[in-house]
């Protein structure tokens, strides 16, 4: 995509809530490699960070801005910085910046929002998510959240691990990051040595195999070396990891390393993500097939939505009208209806091409 075009398209993203195109060297390096081989922009990790073709004008009907409804968990004087949902876990919006934006966020409107504020100083913003865990003894993990938490410099990390731990009920910290396949000298020596040393779980959102490149293996390497336990979880999205095999790589590359993938989610129904969307019959066959093809080790990790009621899985479902496309989840004696995206928009990602490397 040439300059002209990324300006044209980050001054439309600005007027529509979405984000810029932003794409750090390393990641760069990975789509050229991509385009140069296929000889298209069709490939999945450009897919990550450019838009398609009719990007702005693609619309599934019922698409919100917000479908998890992060601002109604943000308690007052804390809009921007902090999501209670549950009740001994919150999300701290540590900062609004991450190195690279993938094309599928499904944060975007708060991130958007976030970016056309002015924040408070990074200390104050820190001071009044300390007071509000002080009054509310009763959150005992915080994960650390965004944007991307390994962009904020290493003092103010490592401020606020410690003011957690020394200042709060936290027992546990988590951080939930996509920086390190973005650029992975985010996990420096001394980044993995203090994330080991408040013994922060690490939640690393990779979502195709060819991310995982030599530079993001010897982060992973370091992070292991200090004993850090990683996670995953990434959403399924269409053209870039929704065929079983890539889906089957991608984990087996994750458990060499050891990382254990968590939850895989449905992605949001928010504006602008139907290129990525995939109708929930699709998904779910996606899951069967994982879970027949392979080990328990490959295939333990959960298809989850997240709404506005919290997580909810297949088991939740109460209703399914697929005539209408409406489905009703229950969970705790509450219900959410998702609107399903419609098969006959659903082209599946090809195999060759998702899997180009061979
Ligand atoms: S790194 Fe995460 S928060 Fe940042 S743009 Fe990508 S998906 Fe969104």
């Amino acid at each position: 995509m040439d300059d002209i075009r990324i300006q044209q398209f980050n001054e439309q993203a600005r007027r529509l809530g979405m984000l810029t195109i932003r794409i750090p060297p390393h990641y760069q390096r990975l789509v050229r490699e991509e385009v140069e081989t296929l000889g298209r922009t069709d490939g999945p990790l450009y897919r990550v960070v450019y838009p398609t073709a009719g990007r702005t004008d693609s619309k599934a009907d019922h698409d919100v801005p917000d479908f998890v409804e992060d601002r109604t968990n943000m308690p007052s004087g804390l809009e921007s910085l902090l999501i209670h949902k549950y009740h001994n876990r919150a999300l701290f919006l540590v900062t609004d910046v991450c190195a690279g934006h993938c094309m599928y966020c499904f944060r975007q409107d708060v991130l958007t929002d976030l970016h056309a504020r002015e924040l408070q100083a990074p200390e104050k913003r820190l001071d009044a998510v300390i007071a509000y865990l002080k009054d509310h003894p009763q959150v005992t993990e915080v994960i650390l959240s965004g944007g991307d938490p390994l962009s904020v410099p290493f003092r103010h990390l490592e401020r606020i691990m410690s003011r957690l731990d020394t200042e709060t009920a936290v027992r546990d910290i988590r951080i939930h990051t996509r920086n390190i396949v973005f650029s992975p000298k985010v996990m420096s020596e001394r980044v993995c040595e203090l994330i080991g040393r408040y013994r922060v779980r690490l939640y690393l959102h990779l979502i195709h195999p060819y991310e995982i490149a030599e530079p993001v293996v010897k982060g992973i390497t370091r992070l292991k070396f200090y004993g850090v336990r990683l996670y995953s979880q990434f959403p399924i999205l269409r053209g870039i990891n929704d065929r079983c095999e890539v889906l089957e790589r991608l984990i087996r590359m994750m458990d060499d390393l050891g990382i254990t993938p968590v939850n895989l989610f449905v992605p949001d129904p928010i504006n602008y993500s139907a290129p990525f969307r995939i109708p929930m019959k699709r998904l779910f066959s996606l899951m069967d097939n994982l879970y027949w093809r392979t080990s328990s080790w490959n295939n333990s990790a959960h298809l989850v939505l997240d709404t506005p009621i919290g997580k909810v899985r297949r088991e939740d479902i109460a209703d399914w009208d697929e005539g209408n496309g409406l489905i009703i989840f229950r969970r705790e004696g509450k219900t959410v209806t998702y609107h399903d995206f419609p098969g006959e928009s659903d082209i599946p990602g090809d195999l060759e091409t998702l899997l180009w490397k061979g």
